[in-house]
Formats: C-alpha cells, structure tokens, sequence
C-alpha cells in the first residue's frame, strides 16, 4: 500500500473473485458459470459489432433494449444495463445507500455486499441467517436500512417466495430493497413483477450465469422510473459508457435466442438435482438448491480435504473460509458429462477413507 492511499480505503478488504485459470486446464465449477456454448447467431452478432467498435457505443443501448422487452416485458423506462450485476449493486450502493441510512444485509451471502459497503463509507447491519441456513423475513421487517437480499442467496441456494420477499418490502416503506436476482432463472421464480406495485423495490440481474455472458459483463437492474432516473444519474456521473458496444450486441443476440437458454437452464436444473441426490449417496449433506449450484459439505471429511483432492484431479470447486460454511464445498453445475466426472472423483476421494 502506498502512502498516498485516501485513508478511508487502508482498511479495505477487497472482494476475493475465484480463480480464473486457463480455459481447458480444469473442469471449472468455482464461480457459477453458464457450461454449454452460446447460441446460433451470437457469434455472427460479436463480430458484426467488431465492425463498429471505433464508435462509443449506444448510451442508450437501444437495440439491446428492445429484445429484452420481449423476453422480460420492461422497456428502458425501467431499466439499467450494467457492466455485470456487480455494476448494478455497485450503483445501487452508491445511490441508495447514503451513511445516514445504512445497508442490511445476511451473515452468508454474496461477499461484494460487505465490500461495496466498505468502499461507499455505509455502515453494514449483518442479520444471522437461520439454523439451516435460512432467510427470516420477519428479521428485516421495520430494519430502517437499505436491505439488500440475494434470491435465491448464494452461496446456499435457499430462496424465499414471492410473498415473503413482498412482506419485507411492505414492512419497510421508507427503504430501499434490493433483490438480487442473479440466479433466479434456475428458481422458476422471480419477483420483477412486484416493480409494478412497489416504488422502493430494486431487482438486479445478470446474464452471466443463465445467459452464458459472464466474460462479457452484463447485468441489469429494474426499478420503477423514479429510482431509475437516480441510479442513471450517477451511471452519468462515473462511466455513461459501461456497457461496451460488443456486449450490447452480444446480449440483444442472446435475448433473440431465448429458447436455446431456456432449454440449457431447464438442463442444467435436472443435472442439479440428480447431482444433488448422488452425492447424497455418498454421505454429503446437501443444502436443497434453487440455482446453478450446489452447497454440501460431507458427513465425516474435512471439506479442504476434499476440495485439495479434487483440484489434484482436475476439478476446481469453491470453498470459503468462513465461520459457519467452511465445511462446505460450493459446486457449480456443468454438463452431465461433467458431474459424472466429479461424481466418480467424489466416490473415488471418499472410498480412500
Ligand atoms: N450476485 C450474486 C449473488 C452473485 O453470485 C454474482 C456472481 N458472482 C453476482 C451478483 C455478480 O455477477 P456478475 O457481475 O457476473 O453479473
């Protein structure tokens, strides 16, 4: 660290991303990642953009817009797109969660809450999750904090209903809620339909990891115009050009072919859930999924153990040093093919005990 450095940040701890090999050198499930090719079409699409990419790309990302009208049934009046989700948290943080207000947010969740908090100087009230790992609704009720709640939350996979999710909002009229749906496409749920009825609601998504564009960054957020007007507002003041004209294009193709990712997710949901009672047989208690991965940890070995084992056979999983979760192992899912092959490196590890 320099000594230059604005005090405020010496004590940053930075968001930890999982690791990023080369592509090829492992069976990579550490960070949730769409495992099937992008559709027909969306190459074509990248490279016609190639063309063009001399030129600042469409602030208003016109085209892009449209299709995801068609498919998610908002148009720009209600919509941002970032440079991935994590852009879109990042904004909201700023926009709505000033110091006098502060962010509410689950012990186990997605790690960049606690960091953009620190980053934005807002003080964090950290709610338990339950027992099993669950979310309470009634802990957020009258909270007076901007909450944010990852659903389904990560890296447990629990989710709460549509109901539960309006209750806190309701009994939190004078905040903001965050909902943030960046795996809702493999919950059969999601709660963008309560932006028509509640002026406090923010959804936040991604197409990295049911759209297959996670090297691509894109992500979106749907809020009613009003909170939209804010968070475009300081989008204008940092980067009006966060979503580059190659993504943009990218994106619009992959909306285009929605049923080809519907289909992929459809698979991907089965292969969880077979997965999931595998490895049950193999003596893993495993925490029931609503996203692309799964969280299990194993009735007698350490999960360090089995995570070192499996990066020895060529399968990066994610594991994190956490109180209450450093026993688990966060595995995302990947072809058939693929949990096969983790499926026999489990049973083989095991069987060694
Ligand atoms: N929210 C959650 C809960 C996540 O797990 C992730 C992925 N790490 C993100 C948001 C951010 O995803 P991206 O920036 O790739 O859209």
């Amino acid at each position: 660290m320099s000594r230059f450095i604005d005090k405020r940040l010496s004590s940053l701890e930075a968001y930890v991303p999982g690791e990023q090999p080369k592509p090829g050198e492992f069976i990579k499930l550490n960070t949730n990642e769409f495992p099937y090719p992008p559709a027909i079409g969306v190459e074509k699409a990248a490279a016609d953009a190639v063309n063009n990419m001399n030129l600042y790309s469409d602030l208003s990302c016109k085209a892009l817009s449209e299709s995801f009208e068609n498919v998610f049934g908002y148009d720009r009046k209600n919509v941002v797109f970032t440079n991935g989700s994590d852009e879109a948290l990042y904004l909201s943080f700023l926009t709505f969660c000033g110091k006098e207000c502060g962010a509410a947010y689950p012990d186990i969740t997605y790690g960049f809450y606690s960091v953009y908090a620190d980053l934005c100087g807002i003080e964090s009230t950290v709610i338990p999750l339950g027992k099993d790992f669950s979310v309470n609704p009634v802990d957020y009720y009258g909270v007076n904090k901007t909450i944010v709640i990852a659903n389904p939350n990560a890296p447990t996979g629990k989710m709460l209903t549509v109901d539960e999710v309006e209750s806190i909002i309701i009994n939190n009229p004078a905040n903001i809620v965050i909902i943030d749906e960046a795996y809702a496409d493999f919950s059969a749920q999601t709660c963008v339909k309560l932006v028509d009825k509640y002026d406090n609601l923010v959804i936040i998504g991604t197409f990295s990891k049911s759209r297959g564009m996670a090297g691509a960054r894109l992500g979106y957020l749907i809020a009613c115009e009003e909170l939209v007007n804010d968070i475009q507002k300081v989008k204008f003041s940092i980067n009006p050009y966060n979503v580059n004209s190659i993504t943009q294009a990218v994106g619009k193709a992959v909306l285009d072919n929605d049923e080809y990712y519907t289909k992929c997710v459809n698979e991907i949901c089965k292969t969880r859930d077979s997965f999931s009672e595998d490895i049950k047989g193999l003596g893993f208690e495993v925490v029931p999924s609503k996203t692309n991965f799964v969280f299990a940890k194993h009735k007698e070995i350490d999960g360090k153990e089995i995570a070192f084992r499996l990066r020895e056979r060529g399968i990066l999983i994610r594991r994190f040093d956490k109180e209450r979760i450093n026993e688990y192992l966060r595995i995302s899912i990947g072809t058939p093919e693929q949990m096969k092959t983790v499926y026999s490196a489990l049973s083989d590890i095991i069987g060694g005990y």
